[in-house]
C-alpha cells in the first residue's frame, strides 16, 4: 500500500485536465505532474532523432537510449531542459499518439511516473492514471467535454506565432488522438469504474476545482 495521496485526473485531449490539475495541485500543495509531456518527450524525440520515421523498432532503441526527467513540470533529455512550447508544436501533437501506442514506451513512461509519485504527495494527469499507472490512487476524476469546445479551447491557446493553424486542424487532431488513445490496445483511455466523471463544458476551471474539492471532503480529505 502507497504511503503518498495521490489524485489522478485522466480525460479526453482539451478536456481541462493540465488547467484544473494545476489550480487543484496548488489548492492542496500537492506537486502537479503532467504525464502526456513525458509522452510528447518521446514524440519530440523521435522526431529530432529519426524524423519521426515509421519504425516503432527504432523509436523504442531511441527512446530507451535517452535519459528523460520530469522534475517540477521541466522535462529533460539527456540532462538539458526543454522548452514546453516545443513539445506543444504541431509536429509533436500529430506524432504523440502513435508513439504513446507502444507497449515498450507506455512501460518507460509508467515506470517513471510510478517513481515520482512515490515519494510525494501528487496530482497527476493524464489518460491511464486511475486505471493503469495509480490504479490505487486515493481519488479519481475523468474530465470531458464536446469535442468541438475542447478544440475551440485548444485552438485559442496557441501561441501567436502559430496563427496559421486553423480551427479545423486543431478539431482534426483532436478526433484522430482520441480515436488513436481510446482504441489502443495497451492502457487505451477509458473511464476507470471509480472515477467522479466531470463535463466542464459549463463549467469555469475554478468551478472544476471545487466540485473536486467537495470529492476530496468526501473522502475525509480536509485541508
Ligand atoms: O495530455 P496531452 O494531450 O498533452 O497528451 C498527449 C498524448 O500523450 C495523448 O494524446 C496520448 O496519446 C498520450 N498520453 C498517453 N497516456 C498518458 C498521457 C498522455 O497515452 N497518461
Amino acid at each position: 500500500m502507497r504511503k503518498n495521496k495521490e489524485v489522478a485526473i485522466d480525460g479526453d485531449a482539451g478536456s481541462g485536465k493540465s488547467t484544473v490539475g494545476k489550480l487543484l495541485s496548488d489548492r492542496i500543495q500537492f506537486e502537479f505532474i503532467d504525464s502526456g509531456l513525458l509522452y510528447r518527450a518521446f514524440a519530440y524525440t523521435v522526431l529530432k532523432k529519426c524524423a519521426g520515421k515509421s519504425d516503432r523498432g527504432e523509436w523504442v532503441d531511441i527512446i530507451q537510449n535517452i535519459e528523460c526527467d520530469l522534475k517540477k513540470g521541466v522535462i529533460y533529455i539527456d540532462g538539458k531542459a526543454v522548452n514546453e512550447a516545443e513539445l506543444r508544436k504541431k509536429e509533436v501533437d500529430d506524432l504523440v499518439s502513435p508513439v504513446s501506442t507502444v507497449k515498450e514506451i507506455r512501460e518507460i513512461a509508467t515506470e517513471k511516473l510510478r517513481k515520482i509519485a512515490d515519494s510525494k504527495n501528487v496530482v497527476m494527469v493524464g489518460r491511464d492514471i486511475g486505471s493503469v499507472v495509480l490504479k490505487n490512487a486515493f481519488l479519481k476524476i475523468y474530465l470531458t467535454a464536446p469535442i468541438e469546445v475542447r478544440a475551440k479551447r485548444r485552438h485559442k491557446e496557441l501561441p501567436e506565432r502559430t496563427v496559421n493553424i486553423t480551427f479545423e486542424e486543431v478539431l482534426d487532431n483532436l478526433k484522430n488522438r482520441d480515436v488513436m488513445d481510446s482504441n489502443r490496445d495497451i492502457s487505451p483511455l477509458t473511464i476507470p469504474h471509480d472515477a467522479y466523471v466531470i463535463d466542464t463544458n459549463y463549467l469555469s476551471p475554478e468551478q472544476v476545482v471545487g466540485k473536486i474539492m467537495q470529492f476530496l471532503k468526501g473522502h475525509e480529505y480536509v485541508i
